[in-house]
């Protein structure tokens, strides 16, 4: 199947990967709306939330909490929105979650975004011990 997600994760295509495990690849978006701005992504392809399997529904979540606080550490960001898109909304076909860091006083908007740093420089800051 040409999916870029699926390519991402099986490392066909490179990604700034930040965090990987048997269900799960997480890596910056390319195109940030934020500093720091992730995708969480089941590995095995599915669309969206009406068809993803619920017990890697609840481990998405989990990993979701994991890179909250490692966000809040190794950023330091000052707030999280998450997001997740389904039909005309999602452009990629392959189910994702939005990590998308704030910060104080952000005034993000979702058209224009806000990047004060860009992604190499919070790739660096993510990985960093
Ligand atoms: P959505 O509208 O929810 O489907 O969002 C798709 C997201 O995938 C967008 O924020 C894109 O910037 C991001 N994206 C597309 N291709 C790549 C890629 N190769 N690596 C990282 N992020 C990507
Ligand atoms: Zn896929």
């Amino acid at each position: 199947m040409d999916c870029i997600f699926c390519k991402i994760a099986n490392g066909e295509i490179p990604s700034k990967k930040i965090y990987e495990d048997d269900v799960v690849i997480v890596f910056l978006d390319i195109n940030p709306i934020s500093s720091g701005h992730m995708l969480v992504v089941p590995k095995d392809h599915t669309l969206d939330l009406e068809t993803i399997d619920d017990e890697v529904l609840i481990h998405i979540n989990k990993v979701i909490r994991k890179m909250m606080k490692l966000a809040y550490e190794k950023i330091p960001c000052d707030g999280i929105t998450i997001c997740q898109n389904n039909g005309t909304a999602q452009e990629v076909k392959h189910y994702h979650v939005h990590l998308i860091p704030r910060y104080k006083n952000d005034k993000l908007n979702f058209v224009d975004g806000i990047k004060d740093l860009d992604v190499d420089q919070i790739y660096e800051k993510l990985k960093q011990n």
